[in-house]
């Protein structure tokens, strides 16, 4: 299995809870290696930009007021299979319908409020590292 590279994001309701680390851990703990990561508050633009394959869904705008109602820790992940790996760690989007043991099912509050984000394809984890990160910040 190939060594490869997913993006993720510690939402809103988790950094207001104080889970980044505890979030971490749980990546950590399922082989993920953080390999970047900074704290930020998204700007509007950027969650729009960021959610744009979304734009038509219902959800778009409250989408878009959550995930820039404060701080977001934004990760790039390295691990064997990182994309599949981190979904798997993630859990279901809504929390009722994730697995135990998986972050969504302890300690997301809602399908919108899921405390993590992660790629679901290589091709999406290239270009959502490459909205966030450049070159010089990915240290593996
Ligand atoms: P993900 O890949 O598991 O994060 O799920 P999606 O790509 O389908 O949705 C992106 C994000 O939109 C989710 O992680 C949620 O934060 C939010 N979301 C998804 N479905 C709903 C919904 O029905 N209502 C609301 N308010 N937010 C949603």
């Amino acid at each position: 299995m190939a060594v490869t590279r997913t993006f993720s994001i510690i939402k809103p309701d988790a950094t207001r809870r104080n889970l980044t680390g505890a979030v971490t851990k749980m990546l950590e703990d399922a082989g993920l290696r953080v390999v970047a990561s900074k704290r930020i508050h998204m700007t509007r633009e950027q969650a729009e930009g960021f959610y744009a394959v979304h734009k038509e869904r219902p959800f778009y705008g409250e989408l878009c007021d959550f995930m820039t109602s404060g701080p977001v820790v934004v990760q790039v992940l390295e691990g064997e299979d990182a994309v599949k790996r981190n979904r798997d760690v993630m859990g279901a989007t809504n929390p009722a319908d994730a697995a135990e043991g998986t972050i969504r099912k302890t300690y997301a509050e809602s399908i919108e409020a899921n405390s993590v984000h992660g790629s679901d394809s290589d091709e999406n984890a290239a270009t959502e590292i490459r909205f966030f990160f450049s070159d010089d910040e990915l240290v593996g």
